[in-house]
């Protein structure tokens, strides 16, 4: 799809004054001003929906019911969530006052931080563009939002939405690629929010240090699972199935690979090829055949797979289901993978897309030892009946979130903070957390006329010393 207008940086900056000056007014906004903005958001969301599962599938076939559940349902619960709570996550909130400060008040005030960039990525392409969006709203913040270059379709919608519910200097969308990212990363923004790469993440950081723009890093890497031999193996292949194929394997939070014990690594290996069939092949015709699996961004990322999987081929590793690929239409088979070793690429890329290594472990130690020495994780699953083994796992290994015996469900619990940890991420999204992101924590304190707590220690020193 063809991009009409080009975004040069006098137009760019136009955009960007306009906000600046709206943002003087936006931080004076009401929480019912803030929740008028969402709900033109949610009416426009609900007026298109068959418009947003077009734009979506016309990008890479990802099926409707997919499209609910992790595009529009996310948004539309952030929408619906933020709505109710508002009110309270603005409020002042009282703080303590200690008896040395005794006779003033303190308090803390969320101020929107103002002018904000949110720079999002393809895989989810409507929902990581919106969602960030609704925290900035709510927070009482302007954004310009860029969307991925990949997913075009999908980033034409996001600016007609965006075009039709907003006055542009509330919200913007500017669609490109990385020169226009480069552009919006030139302009001292209050805040900037960006979902993607690990390695995009360091640029926008240091871009963002050129003017001290605070950040939020929404970034990947491998998140692991690891299985107990104490378990139920069908339970865990089924949930773990399920969220690695969902969106072909491009899900931040997709199972990378598998730890399993030894002693459950066969029945493991089954039950993933039976929940790979009974999810998209029922009729033996060929997982290609289904309308339920999505492709491959592009042939690009088709190629990256490839070369991840013909690399561990190579080093020794052994296909014990799939590793078909359809190059003219973007398909890659779920492919399971077992005798891996270190040497492979595979074992230290994202792979973000329907490769499983599944590695075994003896004891848990191993398992453990084995994920803190890669970069820390963007989640953790771990399958056990065994509570005391989870709780180790929790308190012996770090990760963005850890979640026992289901895989990816966290991300839609509002309730939670959702972010990664150094490499896969700094700061958090979601309800009160993405609220929270776009908002400055103002410390205010209030002294009452002719009192302070350090009058006794004002100069002349001198004298008063001699005392103390
Ligand atoms: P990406 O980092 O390649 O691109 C993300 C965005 O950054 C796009 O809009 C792109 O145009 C822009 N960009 C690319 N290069 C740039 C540069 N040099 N300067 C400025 N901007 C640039 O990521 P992607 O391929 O779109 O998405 C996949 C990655 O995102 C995976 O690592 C995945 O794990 C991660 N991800 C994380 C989350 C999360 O919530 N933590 C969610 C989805 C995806």
């Amino acid at each position: 799809m063809e991009i009409t207008v080009e975004i040069t940086a006098s137009l760019i900056d136009q955009v960007f004054t306009a906000q600046k000056k709206q943002s003087l007014i936006m931080r004076q906004s009401t929480a019912n001003q803030r929740i008028a903005l969402l709900n033109k958001l949610m009416n426009w969301i609900k007026s298109n929906m068959e418009d947003i599962n077009r734009a979506i599938h016309a990008d890479f076939k990802k099926p409707y019911p997919e499209i609910s559940i992790t595009e529009i349902y996310p948004v539309t619960s952030e929408i619906k969530h933020a709505i109710k709570h508002l009110d309270a996550w603005m409020r002042p909130k009282k703080v303590h006052t200690p008896i040395t400060m005794l006779g003033s008040e303190s308090y803390i005030h969320y101020e929107p931080k103002g002018t904000c960039l949110i720079i999002a990525p393809w895989n989810y392409p409507f929902g990581l563009a919106l969602g960030p969006l609704v925290s900035a709203l709510a927070a009482g913040c302007t954004a310009i939002i860029k969307p991925s270059e990949m997913t075009p379709h999908t980033s034409a919608l996001v600016r007609r939405l965006v075009e039709e519910t907003f006055d542009r200097s509330q919200v913007a969308v500017f669609e490109g690629d990385v020169d226009v990212a480069q552009k919006l990363l030139a302009k001292p923004f209050d805040h900037i929010f960006f979902t993607g790469s690990p390695s995009v993440g360091k640029i926008i950081m240091k871009a963002a240090a050129e003017h001290l723009s605070s950040v939020t890093l929404e970034l990947g890497g491998k998140s692991p699972v690891i299985i107990d031999s104490k378990t139920d193996i069908k339970d865990a292949a089924e949930k773990i199935i399920a969220t690695k194929l969902l969106n072909c394997g491009q899900t931040c939070v997709a199972p990378d690979y598998i730890l399993v014990h030894a002693a459950v690594k066969e029945a493991l290996l089954h039950e993933l090829k039976e929940n790979i069939q009974k999810m998209y092949d029922p009729k033996n015709k060929g997982v290609e055949k289904s309308k339920d699996y999505t492709r491959i961004v592009n042939g690009k990322h088709l190629k990256r797979i490839k070369h991840l999987l013909s690399d561990a081929e190579m080093k020794g590793a052994q296909i014990y289901w799939g590793g078909y690929v359809n190059e003219e239409d973007n398909f890659f088979e779920p492919t399971i993978l077992s005798g891996l070793s270190e040497e492979m690429d595979i074992m230290h890329e994202e792979i973000f897309g329907p490769v499983l290594p599944v590695i075994t472990y003896a004891d848990l130690e191993e398992a453990i030892n084995y994920i803190n020495l890669k970069p820390k994780p963007l989640a953790l699953y771990v399958f056990s009946k065994d509570n005391e083994m989870i709780k180790r796992v929790i308190r012996e290994t770090t990760s963005g979130a850890t979640v026992a015996n289901d895989c990816a469900l966290h991300f839609l619990q509002n309730e939670l903070p959702f972010g990664g940890v150094n490499n896969s991420g700094v700061g958090k999204a979601h309800g009160h957390f993405g609220f929270l992101a776009f908002s400055n924590e103002k410390a205010v304190m209030k002294q009452r006329i002719g009192l302070t707590a350090v009058k006794p220690i004002y100069p002349p020193y001198g004298i008063k010393s001699k005392k103390i």
